[in-house]
């Protein structure tokens, strides 16, 4: 089954722009849509601008910021754009991730050009009114831009946290409290790695879950889950958690492969070889020597490998 995401229509290959073109992204039509179900949506053509159209710019006006046209800033769509929108994210619940479209005044995620009366840019930017709604409704939500992707890391990190996002709606569906500690027990690995002091705080929500609400829990933990997968998996902690895998296979290792496994996360460690390559010995060696926690951590199977995410990394 596909896992829903949304899409600025635009990066899908539809000709939605205000100059009737597309921004087609090869690797979310070529690669990410082989396992994401895309539902695109261009908040400009819902909200009744036609393409093409006037271009449009964002205007910082009496500490308010409109939507406005660029030739003429008396032309203001901030409401029908808002009206739009409101109407529209009550219908994105089930999504998993949205991948948006870069520097637009609309659905840019960060350092949208925010211009004053006078012309000026204001240093550092905003983002674009569609998906500054989107972010404050769905906070916890993947949201990534198409140009970022580009970055290994961040391609990664997005399409991860798509994955498990999903995961966390597939584990938890009967939504009971064993659901929860199932799914955390399977990213134990996966949170060591992304943020040690968010590894800890969610272990020890979980450790105490009987105390909550389960709904409060249910949200609480998903937004905490998915904070600490957005920051990025240092080196540092990736290390720290392939040291941590070696540990299990002390007893079944013999000397020589734990110095060729000690090797090679020192070798990644100083930037010599890709993440993958030590996780190819590590998984060679857990077919060999069952561990039945580890073969269960997420880590070690974030997604598709034909994803090749890790690649880069
Ligand atoms: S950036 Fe957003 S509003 Fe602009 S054309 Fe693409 S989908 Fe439509």
């Amino acid at each position: 089954m596909k896992i829903n995401v949304g899409i600025s229509a635009c990066v899908l290959g539809e000709k939605v722009r205000f100059d009737g073109g597309h921004k087609m992204n090869r690797f979310a039509v070529d690669e990410l849509s082989r396992f994401f179900n895309f539902q695109p949506v261009c908040p400009e053509m819902g909200a009744g601008m036609g393409t093409p159209r006037p271009t449009i710019r964002l205007l910082e006006k009496q500490g308010d910021i409109r939507l406005v046209s660029t030739r003429d800033t008396s032309v203001d769509f901030t409401d029908s754009m808002l009206g739009f929108t409101e109407k529209k994210l009550p219908s994105f619940e089930q999504l998993c991730g949205f991948l948006v479209c870069a520097k637009s005044p609309t659905c840019g995620m960060e350092r949208v050009k925010l211009y004053m009366e006078n012309g000026h840019t204001i240093p550092g930017g905003t983002t674009g009114l569609f998906t500054r709604e989107l972010m404050k409704k769905y906070p916890w939500l993947p949201v990534e831009e198409d140009g970022r992707l580009h970055d290994p890391v961040l391609r990664e990190n997005f399409v991860f946290r798509v994955f498990a996002l999903h995961d966390f709606y597939e584990s938890t569906a009967e939504r009971t409290t064993k659901s929860i500690i199932d799914f955390h027990s399977r990213y134990k690995l996966v949170l060591m790695a992304h943020s040690q002091a968010l590894y800890r705080e969610l272990g020890k929500m979980v450790g105490e879950i009987v105390n909550y609400d389960f709904d409060e829990f249910y949200v609480l933990y998903r937004q905490k889950l998915m904070d600490a997968l957005k920051i990025n998996a240092s080196k540092k902690n990736n290390t720290c958690t392939l040291q941590h895998i070696q540990g299990y296979f002390k007893r079944s290792l013999t000397k020589q492969q734990k110095a060729e496994l000690t090797e090679l996360i020192l070798d990644y460690r100083h930037g010599d070889l890709p993440l993958l390559g030590v996780l190819t010995l590590i998984n060679h060696y857990l077919s060999e020597y069952p561990d039945e926690y580890l073969m269960s951590q997420v880590y070690l199977q974030p997604y598709p490998k034909e994803l090749k995410l890790r690649y880069g990394l």
